[in-house]
């Protein structure tokens, strides 16, 4: 998930994969690595923490060599230590490998290799990807790469570079993105073009399930099957920090765009379609720990409290399980009811959340079971949780979280499915939930696609003063995170109800300068929820409404619809909150504010 540059030709190679690597950290990192071939063998160095350190290890001895590799890590598996950083090398010890992803079948491959002797030096998904090239290397690379390629599920960008082969370096792409750039006598491949602008603007974009070959007369690109594919050249003509956001006008609204990708990466490799059920053997609970569980309570702070409150419908909903959600400010010094059959789940995007981390920490004392859900693989939380299950979400770099909520969700939702496949849930039911959940991905990226209808919803309500989001059942978190989202990054003032609330207070703010954002989804509530369009049509106020597709009632009434398709109820949430976010989005950047660090906020509360 961060970042590779990897180069060929008549220069030095370890300034300019370092000059690379500087160019990516903007994307966030833990640890960094080059390889580097130096005529008698390949020469790693490596290091966990900033570029800084992995600087201050080349100048004692900066390997010589023009061909070479190097990588910014952001772990999935396996803490950032310098042993998992990457580069990482085959059994031989000749043949160096970078890359960005996951292998999700690398525990098996890992097996299989060690029945043959394989001995491994790291925890991560990627030395077994080398290891298995190394194990098919016959004298090729390109060959032994294609090899293992086809051996491998999941998502992946690499780049290879063998001893034996000294001229060549190996790139493919499955699902992270890579690209080739095309300079004069010299080539490089980088998962992001900011890596090598300065040396070329002629780039090459590979697509998923191909490879490329580079030496320094030239490359070649080819997928697993034909050796050779016709690809056109492209010239970049974005600014450096305009391809840093990967085009997009900030962080935020990329990562609102990645996130069919992200909630993709959250939930691959654990649903288990034949048992409707979920792997999370992270967790490290047993069937019978499940079982034992009688009150499940979520703590959080900001938006990972709002997918919380999410979390406690789906758990008591499918899983018939008490749920409470708390503020873990709040958890940390009340004198909190919990024992061993307490699950207390702690949801971070940094896993470095002080009260959170506060939280858990009393938790323990009190002798609950502790999971962590949070995307920042070796961080406090993730260390100090009994269990845990990481989101797999990417750096999210945007203050106001986005792709982290909707990962934390879906987390949530796959350890509330498997405690209650354990208990309630029926097999065909458990096979619907997982059935909607593989379809997300796709679907939010249908509903992104018709950005630009926000866009224009939000040129007519940028003015506002003040907003109300309503939402009932499990769409009322949905509301708070609405509101949420539009007020720290336009700084309008905006609350979120559960809809019928509205009647014992806030519907005396209703007037015709009023927005008010429902979320109605088709649902078991969806009577309900027009009648409180109703009653704020009725005070004139101006109702915006996210609806499922199909739903002809609530546009006679509202100002605004906006659509998303229909999904397993529990899971609404996800595709509601998109147009929401964009919403913000839109909105903030009208009003002019720094969308993307909005004022007295920081990405990671590291402070009670
Ligand atoms: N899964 C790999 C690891 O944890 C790659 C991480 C990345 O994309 O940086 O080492």
């Amino acid at each position: 998930m961060c970042g590779i540059v990897g180069y060929v030709g008549p220069k030095q190679a370890t300034p300019i994969l370092m000059e690379g690597l500087r160019r990516m950290e903007y994307r966030g990192y833990d640890s960094a690595g080059v390889a580097i071939i130096n005529g008698d063998g390949v020469k790693v160095k490596k290091a966990a923490g900033k570029l800084s350190v992995l600087v201050e290890k080349l100048r004692t001895e900066t390997p010589r060599g023009t061909v070479g590799i190097g990588h910014t890590r952001w772990a999935t598996h396996g803490a950032p230590t310098t042993p998992n950083a990457h580069p990482h090398l085959d059994r031989s010890g000749k043949i160096a490998v970078i890359h960005n992803g996951i292998i999700e079948n690398a525990p098996v491959i890992k097996k299989a290799l060690q029945n043959r002797g394989h001995v491994f030096k790291s925890e991560t998904d990627t030395e077994v990807l080398a290891h298995l090239i190394g194990a098919y290397y016959e004298g090729n690379l390109e060959q032994a790469v294609a090899a293992a390629l086809w051996d491998v599920a999941g998502a992946y960008g690499i780049a290879v570079i063998s001893a034996d082969e000294p001229d060549v370096l190996v790139a493919a792409r499955n699902g992270s993105p890579l690209l080739v750039g095309v300079g004069e006598g010299e080539y490089f491949v980088a998962s992001d073009a900011s890596a090598i602008l300065e040396h070329t603007r002629s780039v090459v974009y590979l697509d998923d399930g191909e490879m490329v070959v580079l030496t320094r007369d030239g490359y070649r690109v080819r997928n697993l099957t034909e050796t050779h594919v016709e690809k056109p050249v492209n010239q970049i003509e974005w600014d450096l920090a305009t391809i840093e956001r990967g085009g997009f006008a900030h962080f935020m609204l990329k990562e609102i765009f990645e996130q069919p990708e992200s909630l993709h990466n959250t939930v691959r490799g654990h649903l288990l379609e034949e048992e409707g059920s979920a792997r999370l053997r992270g967790l490290n609970l047993s069937d019978e720990d499940y079982k034992r569980i009688n009150r499940v309570i979520i703590t959080a702070c900001g938006t990972s409290w709002h997918a919380g409150l999410i979390g406690e419908y789906i758990f008591e909903e499918m899983a018939r399980v008490p749920c409470e959600v708390e503020y873990a400010s709040e958890f940390r010094y009340r004198n909190p009811i919990v024992d061993e059959n307490t699950l207390v789940i702690a949801v971070s995007q940094s896993g470095e959340t002080a009260d959170t981390l506060a939280a858990v920490r009393e938790a323990k004392r009190r002798g609950a079971r502790t999971i962590g859900l949070v995307n920042v693989v070796g961080s406090t939380i993730a260390r100090e949780v009994q269990g845990g299950l990481y989101l797999r979400a990417g750096p999210e770099i945007g203050v106001a979280s986005t792709k982290a909520f909707n990962s934390q969700v879906a987390a949530l939702a796959m350890v509330a499915l498997k405690m209650a496949r354990l208990r309630s849930l029926s097999l065909l039911q458990g096979r619907q939930f997982i059935e909607a959940l593989q379809a997300l991905p796709a679907q939010i990226a249908k509903v992104l696609e018709r950005a630009p209808e926000v866009e224009k919803l939000a040129d007519r309500f940028a003015e506002a003063h003040n907003a109300l989001y309503l939402g009932r059942g499990v769409n009322f978190p949905v509301a708070l995170e609405g509101a949420l989202k539009l007020k720290e990054i336009s700084y309008i003032h905006a609350e979120g109800y559960p809809a019928a609330e509205m009647k014992h207070g806030p519907i005396a703010l209703i007037d015709e300068n009023m927005p008010v954002v429902f979320i109605a989804p088709r649902d078991a509530v969806y009577a309900k929820i027009v009648s409180n369009i109703e009653e704020v049509k009725a005070r004139g106020g101006k109702v915006i409404a996210i609806v499922t597709e199909g739903d002809s009632e609530i546009g006679r009434l509202a100002e605004a619809v906006f659509t998303i398709p229909p999904t397993h109820d529990l899971l609404t949430p996800i595709l509601a909150s998109v147009p929401l976010q964009l919403f913000a989005y839109y909105v903030a950047v009208r009003r002019g504010c720094n969308v993307d660090q909005p004022r007295n906020l920081a990405k990671s509360v590291t402070v009670e």
